[in-house]
């Protein structure tokens, strides 16, 4: 028998220091206390009950921003430094439960979409209160993720957006509504809202700007039912004529296409960050059930094609974290973010999800079909992934129109 060797929490990563030891044994131990059972609940409640006043969601959410985990704590770091801090945290709560994993991830945002227009205003304004990101709309999923239209079709054009902001004095108005997938959307205080600009009557993208959610004229739809990430929140947010200070600006029309391609550029590391933490849940699951299960005569372990399929999915953890954490590592100490570098992790590691959740139930056999059995959850957690944050087809699609060198054509 060859000799087994142990890894530690993030496999063939390199030493982590000692604050970044500290923070992954603080949000394993979370994840694996809290986040982990509780996913696992709120899985089977309705989503109007999962944020309902007596959910046990707003506990955790306490216990979570008592982390300290946040933007503004995080910002005495360096860029690098604050990247890997959130990658290797998020990670854990990920592998604890993606849906709250992604709920603690997105209440970031509005302050780390801050940080990035460099608006240290808005970081302050965002500390402490939960967020979300508004970027989609009814009529304008993928469509709100290429503002410069470069994966538009040849003889088309995206049409009227569904929310519109236009600027009078001292006051940004807007009116109309984001999609339903808003994550966090019906329980945030503040909103990362990016949506088109009006001005002399001609509508174009756009302008980026921190949205209080308790001002006049705000209103949110029901919680959304979903088959997978059921622990995420999300619902519409409509506008109707709401005045937000000019203060509250992240970027304007003239930054805007930069400014969307360096927030996709955060985000897609983001999610495929989570990505990982489920993928490495769905493979521990699948190993430890193979040291248990006995058919054939044996521990399934013992298995040639039980080992084989294990040894893949290790394979495709390591291989997605390693993406990920290059490419956050290149855009942290790039004087530009590559968003073509964003996307790859992306689109590599919620594949891997996907499919090492799929290849957990393979192991389980017919347990892993059952509610009886994590790993079912996992698929559908996993499948979500291929959608959120932009579908895999339509952002390699973006990847694609950004290795087009324009001096060689
Ligand atoms: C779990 C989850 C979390 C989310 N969180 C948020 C959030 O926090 N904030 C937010 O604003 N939104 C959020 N979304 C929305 C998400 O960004 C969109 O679902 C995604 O961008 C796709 O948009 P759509 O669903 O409208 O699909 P569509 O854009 O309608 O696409 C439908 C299909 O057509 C294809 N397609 C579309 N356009 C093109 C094109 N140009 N070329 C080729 N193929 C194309 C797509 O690949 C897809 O297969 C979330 C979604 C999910 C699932």
């Amino acid at each position: 028998m060859s000799s087994y060797i142990d890894l530690p929490l993030s496999g063939l990563e390199e030493p982590l220091s000692e604050m970044e030891q500290f923070v992954q044994d603080t949000t394993h131990r979370f994840a694996a206390d809290v986040l982990r059972p509780l996913g696992t609940q709120l899985d089977k409640m309705s989503a109007v009950d999962g944020v309902a006043p007596d959910s046990p969601l707003w506990g955790a959410l306490e216990q979570a921003a008592g982390l300290g985990l946040d933007v503004k704590s995080m910002l005495e770091l360096s860029p690098l430094e604050r990247e890997r801090m959130m990658l290797i945290a998020a990670e854990e709560l990920s592998w604890g439960d993606a849906g709250l994993g992604g709920m603690v991830l997105v209440s970031q945002m509005p302050g780390l979409y801050s940080v990035l227009a460099g608006n240290m205003e808005m970081v302050d304004f965002c500390h402490g209160k939960l967020g979300c990101w508004g970027i989609t709309e009814p009529d304008h999923g993928s469509d709100t993720l290429d503002p410069d239209g470069s994966i538009a079709a040849s003889d088309g054009d995206y049409g009227r957006p569904n929310c519109v902001a236009r600027i009078e004095g001292d006051k940004i108005i807007v009116n109309g509504q984001k999609s339903a997938w808003v994550s966090g959307g019906t329980i945030a205080q503040v909103c990362a809202l990016y949506c088109h600009y009006e001005e002399n009557g001609e509508v174009r993208p756009g302008v980026s700007l921190i949205v209080p959610l308790d001002l006049p004229g705000v209103s949110k739809g029901k919680a959304l039912e979903k088959v997978g990430l059921r622990a995420l929140n999300q619902g519409e947010i409509y506008f109707d004529n709401v005045e937000v200070p000019i203060s509250h600006l992240l970027a304007g029309p003239g930054q805007y296409v930069d400014f969307v391609h360096h927030t996709l550029a955060e985000a897609n590391v983001h999610v495929a960050n989570l990505a990982v933490g489920m993928a490495r849940a769905a493979y521990e699951h699948a190993l430890a059930y193979a040291h248990e299960r006995r058919a054939g005569g044996q521990k399934i372990i013992l298995h040639q094609s039980v080992k084989y399929r294990l040894f893949h999915m290790f394979r495709k953890v390591e291989a997605a974290r390693a993406l990920v954490r290059r490419v956050a590592t290149y855009n942290a100490t790039a004087p530009q973010a590559a968003l073509q570098g964003s996307i790859s992790a992306k689109i590599t590691a919620t594949q891997t999800a996907f499919e090492v959740a799929s290849d957990a139930i393979q192991i389980f056999g017919g347990n892993g079909l059952t509610k009886e059995y994590p790993v079912e959850k996992l698929l559908r957690d996993s499948r979500a992934m291929l959608i959120a944050d932009g579908c895999n087809e339509a952002l390699a699609l973006k990847g694609g129109s950004l290795l087009v060198n324009p001096d060689l054509l």
